[in-house]
Formats: structure tokens, C-alpha cells, sequence
């Protein structure tokens, strides 16, 4: 199987989108960020390919900007002009931060394939430095507007997959690795571990084996609006197919009927709440466990008893079993698994099931309804 970050960034993303792109290969469309990104790499790629550590002044780079420039993506000339002119203020910004520490790259636009547990992994390190003083650092360009959390790019797969990928090629394991922000013109770094290594593997082998079983069902996530595959994707198929001509309009009339209905009962939903507060709150008040309407049908007041486990209780009884470990704080899914899923002597199932503490009683409401038990 053959694999690269987009590829296993696409499936994480959305299975069915991967098996649109890379295993049918249906066409994609340009647009205007993918033409903007493309240019800058490849200006940028320009810029630090010389063989002497001097950099090219602004005015060259504007020159190589416009070499590479293409309009492929943009909506017409006004919308191209814009994006030009960004560039231009970009690279203007970039040139200020990275001219006078001009220095010639270990390497650029490298392109690796590695094999990874049978997989073979490919993908393109758009720089890499030796940092003054020891060491290499790992750069790759980003042209996303906004900067993501440190933890995020503390996890990113694109650059644990060029730590590896470093690792394998080179034999040199990267002090640094950074995504250099075009937009705002600013570096996040990070670093990576062996343990991290191992869990890129885990993570790829994961993907690897989702998509030799055939897993490719749909997922719905914020990218949908973008993506080029709606009118094939079994989420949005119906409403491009619609547009074209309802295929089915008493379908179509069930589904208005069903949403109508659903509509309803929120509303209906809504409306009991506040009523159930109202009883509640009025039962309360006058001690009543039941108020009667006017047909002899009853609302029946019960308590229902909250309870939650008394987490000094259970260690007190599973820490001199050597089983404590096993849950170590009280989570009640971990403890429900502990006394469904081995034999503990009963006596000690007894005492954690009894070892809840109410923390407080509600009130639900019931029908006690004449009419339809006269029916
Ligand atoms: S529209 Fe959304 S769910 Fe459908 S393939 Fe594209 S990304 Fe996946």
C-alpha cells in the first residue's frame, strides 16, 4: 500500500473522501487557495535554491513570483489581482524576517518515499536547515490564515511523518521541526520522540488497515462545504440529484412529513419541561405525590434517587485486592467493566454495588391515565 500525509490527513478526515480521491481518482477542482499555496512554495523554493549563502534581493524575488505566478483557481482578473498583491505583501514580510540570515538549505523540495511496517510512505520536505551551532531543523510551509493550538501542531502527522522520514533517509534524527505561518508570518516548532515515532506507526498502520478492509463510510466534518465530491457522497447525493429534477417527490413529500412531525415533538418536548417544572415545583409546595385533571386521569409524582460511587469506599476495598490499579480514579465505566468482567468473590461485588452515595433526588412524572385504561 502506498500512503503519503495528504492521503492518510484525507482518510482521517473523511474515509469516503480518500476513496473518492485516491482510489477512483475523480477529478478535482482548482480554487484559489491551493493556485495561492502552490505559487508561494514554489517562489519560495526559488528564493533558497542558490548555490552561494546570499539571498536574492526583493526585487528578484518579486521577479520569481511572477515566473511562477498562475491564474489557474481565481474567479476572474479582480479576484487574481488580489491574491497577487497578497503574495507580493507576503514575500515582502518574508524577505525582512529572512534575508540577512541567509544560509544555504541541507535540503529542499525533497522528495522521499520510505517503507514503514510494509507500507511504503511518500511525501516532500520543503526545507531543511542546519541550525547554527548543531543540529537540523525541518521547515514546512504553511498558508493557512489562522495559527492552530501548540498542541495541535505538537501532534501533527505532517511533521512526525518528516521526523521518521529524516530518521530513515538520513540517519539524523531533527532537533526541530516548524511550520512556518506565510499569513501572519509566523514559525510555531515543535520536536518529536522515539515515542512518537512508534505512535505515527500505530496511527498509519491503523489507516492501513481501514482501508484494506474496505471502510469507507462518509464523515461529516467542517471541510464538507469544500469538498469536491458532494454530488457523489451518499450525505449530499440526494440534494445535487434533486436539483437536477426530484427523482422521487412523494419521497420527498414523506421527508417534509417526518421533519414536520420531528419539529413537533421538540416543541411538545419543550412545552412538557415546563410544565414538569411547574407540577413539580407547585407538588412541592403543597406536599402533593399527585395532582388530578379533569377527567379523573392523575399526574403521579415519584422520586427518583441519584446516585454516584463513594470513591474512598471502592479504593478502601479494591486496593488490598491488587485491583485498584486497574481503575485508579473512579470512572463508572471502568468499574462496571471490572465487576461485569471478571469473578469477584461476592461479598466484594456486594460492597461496590452498595458503595454509591445519593447525591441528590429528583422528581419525575407519570400518567396515571383513566382513559386509556378504561379503553
Ligand atoms: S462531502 Fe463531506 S462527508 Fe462527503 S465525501 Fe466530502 S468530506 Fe466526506
Amino acid at each position: 500500500m502506498k500512503l503519503s500525509y495528504s492521503s492518510i490527513n484525507t482518510y482521517e478526515t473523511c474515509p469516503a473522501k480518500y476513496k473518492f480521491q485516491y482510489e477512483d481518482r475523480l477529478p478535482t477542482t482548482g480554487s484559489p487557495a491551493l493556485s495561492f499555496g502552490d505559487v508561494l512554495h514554489r517562489t519560495l523554493h526559488r528564493f533558497h535554491n542558490r548555490p552561494v549563502p546570499v539571498a536574492p534581493s526583493l526585487d528578484e524575488m518579486f521577479e520569481m513570483l511572477d515566473g511562477e505566478w498562475s491564474g489557474d483557481g481565481y474567479r476572474d482578473p479582480s479576484e487574481e489581482r488580489l491574491y497577487h498583491d497578497h503574495a507580493r505583501q507576503i514575500l515582502t514580510e518574508y524577505h525582512r524576517v529572512n534575508a540577512d540570515s541567509f544560509r544555504i538549505p541541507a535540503a529542499l523540495e525533497f522528495r522521499f518515499t520510505v517503507e514503514v511496517d510494509g507500507i511504503q510512505l511518500s511525501g516532500m520536505i520543503d526545507r531543511m536547515d542546519r541550525i547554527p551551532g548543531g543540529g537540523y531543523e525541518i521547515i514546512d510551509y504553511k498558508t493557512n490564515r489562522r495559527l492552530p493550538p501548540k498542541d495541535v501542531v505538537d501532534r501533527d502527522l505532517q511533521l512526525s511523518l518528516y521526523y521518521m522520514a529524516a530518521r530513515e533517509i538520513w540517519g539524523i534524527q531533527p532537533e526541530r521541526l516548524t511550520l512556518y505561518f506565510l499569513l501572519p508570518g509566523q514559525r510555531m516548532t515543535t520536536f518529536r520522540t522515539e515515542a512518537d515515532a512508534d505512535q505515527l506507526r500505530r496511527r498509519i498502520a491503523t489507516v492501513a488497515e481501514r482501508i484494506a478492509a474496505g471502510k469507507f463510510d462518509p464523515r461529516q466534518n467542517p471541510l464538507c462545504d469544500w469538498c469536491d465530491f458532494q454530488s457523489v457522497c451518499p450525505l449530499y447525493k440526494h440534494k445535487y440529484e434533486k436539483e437536477k429534477g426530484d427523482p422521487a417527490p412523494r419521497m420527498t413529500e414523506l421527508v417534509d412529513e417526518w421533519i414536520a412531525l420531528k419539529r413537533e415533538d421538540w416543541e411538545r418536548y419543550r412545552r412538557l419541561e415546563d410544565l414538569r417544572a411547574l407540577i413539580n415545583a407547585f407538588c412541592e409546595e403543597h406536599g402533593y405525590r399527585r395532582l388530578f385533571g379533569s377527567d379523573g386521569s392523575a399526574v403521579d409524582r415519584r422520586p427518583v434517587h441519584v446516585t454516584e460511587p463513594d470513591a474512598e469506599r471502592i479504593r478502601s476495598i479494591l486496593e488490598p485486592l491488587g485491583l485498584w490499579d486497574q481503575v485508579l480514579a473512579v470512572d463508572p465505566k471502568k468499574l462496571s467493566s471490572l465487576i461485569e468482567g471478571r469473578s469477584l468473590p461476592p461479598d466484594v461485588e456486594d460492597a461496590l454495588l452498595a458503595s454509591r452515595e445519593e447525591v441528590r433526588t429528583q422528581y419525575s412524572l407519570y400518567l396515571k391515565d383513566r382513559v386509556r385504561t378504561r379503553r
